[in-house]
């Protein structure tokens, strides 16, 4: 049963459009670029068969170090709190350190990385320069090897290990594909042995990727993922396991019923982007998120506050104004699908997620019972 017919006796399915749109109005009118994710470098030490950037060599016009601390001082005046920073790989950028250090002064800094270069010494070093989270990529014992190169997982272990001895907060960032699929709940549970969270992010064919669109999940093995995902969070504790959890509202009467609620202050927009959270390319472009591949201004050119409150696209994102099924679903300003996904498959910001199960207002999913994961 979908949480939508969960709560019937309490919400008509209007009462939670009304009710969260309000609530999406309020935090989109007063929109805040409060996340940044940084891809610092293209520059990358591995060639992974599914790297959505095609990450390899730097650009010719990277952001030099100067002009990096002039990027964290003007998203730190935005408004910015939270500045993960990507690649291509982070860690061959020799500055790395420099730019950890400086960001820290402003914002709390994590950084996100293959952690090929990632031993006890540097991990001490990061610790050092203020990092508060290391999120080391990590696919499964069996297709870790096969996806990234040879010797690779054993290199992402020591990383995780290193980081924790050198406390810093540690998480596992596994992208998921029909090749590890079975592998989610073996490293949910490396991860908790380790005393780390988890991250679980999906497999989508773009970039180098583009090979494979065999291994995308369907959207029944999708609906099963992220079932067995929100039942691991509510035993192992909400800080601990994230994913991409937009369409899983559809199944989680109690969040449904909580952001839906006029009374209660919980807030929950779905897809972030251009509402609090945005992505810089290593040429210092702006996009509404990383995964949004939409210029929608230029840190060389103008500050992050001005591309906030002017770009027609971010204005076009909060308005969350959609189409087709994404349109006509009572979820809309609680999910909305992911923008960027949806832009990269039809070119569009504002059409439906071809990757949601949910069918609106007719009794939730289209797939019947829940089937179990093999563990
Ligand atoms: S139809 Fe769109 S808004 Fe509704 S649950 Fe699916 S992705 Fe989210
Ligand atoms: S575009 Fe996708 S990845 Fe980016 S914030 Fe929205 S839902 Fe998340």
């Amino acid at each position: 049963m979908s949480a939508v017919e969960i709560l019937s006796d309490e919400f008509d399915i209007e009462d939670i459009l009304d009710f969260t749109h309000h609530k999406f109005q309020k935090w989109a009118r007063h929109s805040v670029p409060f996340s940044a994710a940084w891809e610092v470098t293209n520059a990358c030490n591995l060639r992974c068969k599914y790297c959505g950037l095609s990450s390899g060599n730097a650009l010719s016009n990277e952001l030099s170090l100067e002009e990096a601390f002039d990027v964290i001082e003007d998203i730190s005046q935005a408004g910015t709190h939270s500045l993960m920073l990507l690649g291509g790989e982070p860690l061959v950028r020799s500055d790395v350190l420099e730019i950890v250090g400086y960001a820290s002064l402003f914002m709390s800094v994590g950084i996100n990385t293959n952690g090929l270069l990632l031993d006890e010494e540097f991990a001490n070093k990061l610790k050092t320069a203020g990092i508060n989270q290391v999120k080391v990529s990590l696919d499964g014992p069996k297709s870790h090897d096969v996806m990234r190169g040879t010797g690779t997982y054993e290199k992402a272990l020591r990383a995780l290990k290193a980081c924790k001895n050198a406390g810093i907060f540690t998480i596992i960032e596994m992208t998921v594909s029909r090749l590890n699929y079975n592998e989610v709940p073996a490293v949910v549970n490396l991860a908790m042995r380790l005393g780390a969270a988890v991250v679980v992010n999906e497999f989508i064919p773009f970039g180098r990727g583009e090979k494979y669109p065999e291994l995308m999940l369907s959207r029944e093995e999708r609906k099963r993922m992220q079932e067995f995902l929100l039942e691991r969070k509510k035993l192992y504790g909400e800080w601990r396991i994230a994913f991409e959890d937009r369409y899983i509202i559809s199944e989680d009467a109690a969040l449904l019923k909580m952001v839906a609620d006029p009374f209660c202050n919980a807030v929950n927009v779905g897809c972030n982007a251009g509402i609090f959270a945005y992505g810089i390319t290593p040429d210092g472009k702006v996009l509404p998120c990383p995964t949004l591949r939409l210029t929608v201004g230029d840190l060389r050119e103008r500050s992050l506050k001005d591309i906030w409150k002017d770009s027609e696209a971010l204005k076009t994102l909060r308005s969350r104004e959609l189409k087709g099924k994404c349109g006509r679903c009572e979820l809309r300003y609680v999910c909305g699908g992911c923008r960027g996904r949806t832009y990269a498959f039809t070119n569009d910001i504002l059409a439906e997620d071809p990757l949601c199960w949910y069918e609106p207002a007719l009794g939730g999913g289209c797939f019947g019972g829940r089937a179990e994961m093999d563990s």
